[in-house]
């Protein structure tokens, strides 16, 4: 089965010490104090089964620090299984949509991640639209953060999925993406969303997937619309891919959250894995 994880963080800068104290309850497995390796990540993805992962750059230093797009591109670049997804910040870079295109056409770089409670915008407001305008040219996904965090200094309010609402009906041809599906308070909203946009899909990182099926009753009607994502390295990656592979759905369904809706939306359709 072709597992695809769309949601993995690596790290330039140590980082703050609350978030280290924080992952290094969840996996003790990394060493957070030194430099994260792709081989890091490649190891607990063989472990896991997992062929291909998607990796954040993040520019968000209110909150999490700063993760640079260079980084993550060079990071990636050791091997085709890891897949670098820009981070812009819309209140901070001068030239948001300029410096998309610069991350996607030089530094190959396939995705954007936007936290907008990190950053502090609301995912509708019209100043940031050159940024989706900009993804919808270059044919890539957005992924948004969605749903309540622990991490101190976010703004809660940004996170509700439903501003996404506004930019799925104004880009109807852009891939939009709600990491960790409305987490906390807007589960309902997320999966309205998936379910009447087209373009609009739920990842379910940092959701125990022993809870899934309370959240999302339908999940399997909805497994065309739902992509696997671990949050690495806060995570266990072999026993999320082996709780989600345990729970009552389809085979098909099954593989198309772990891996298949990923593929389409990655461009990996025509790989050898199918
Ligand atoms: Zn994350």
């Amino acid at each position: 089965m072709l597992i695809i994880d769309f949601h993995m963080h690596v790290y330039e800068e140590p980082w703050k010490g609350w978030v280290v104290d924080f992952l290094k309850s969840i996996n003790p497995s990394v060493d957070y104090t030194k430099p994260v390796k792709p081989e890091h990540l490649l190891r607990d993805m063989d472990k896991a089964g997992v062929k291909y992962g998607v990796v954040f750059a993040e520019s968000t230093p209110q909150v999490t620090g700063i993760v640079s797009n260079e980084f993550v591109s060079r990071f990636c670049s050791e091997t085709e299984r890891l897949i670098p997804f820009a981070s812009v910040n819309p209140n901070l870079s001068p030239d948001a949509a300029g410096e998309l295109e610069y991350c996607v056409k030089e530094l190959g770089m396939r995705g954007l991640k936007l936290l907008p409670s990190y950053m502090y915008f609301y995912p509708n407001e019209r100043r940031v639209y050159p940024l989706y305008e900009m993804a919808e040219k270059l044919k890539i996904p957005v992924i948004f953060h969605t749903g309540t965090s622990v991490f101190k200094k976010v703004r809660q309010k940004f996170a509700d999925p439903l501003y996404l609402d506004d930019v799925a009906v104004d880009f109807p041809e852009l891939t939009i993406i709600m990491a960790h599906s409305g987490r906390g308070l807007w589960y309902n909203a997320a999966e309205m969303l998936a379910r009447i946009h087209e373009n609009v899909y739920m990842e379910i990182s940092g959701l125990p997937p022993k809870k899934l099926m309370s959240y999302f009753p339908n999940l399997e009607k909805l497994s065309d619309k739902v992509i696997f994502g671990s949050d690495w390295p806060g995570c266990r990656l072999d026993r999320l891919v082996s709780d989600i592979k345990s729970l009552p759905l389809s085979e098909e369904a099954i593989e198309k959250i772990l891996g298949r809706n990923a593929a389409e939306i990655l461009g990996l359709k025509n790989g050898k894995d199918f």
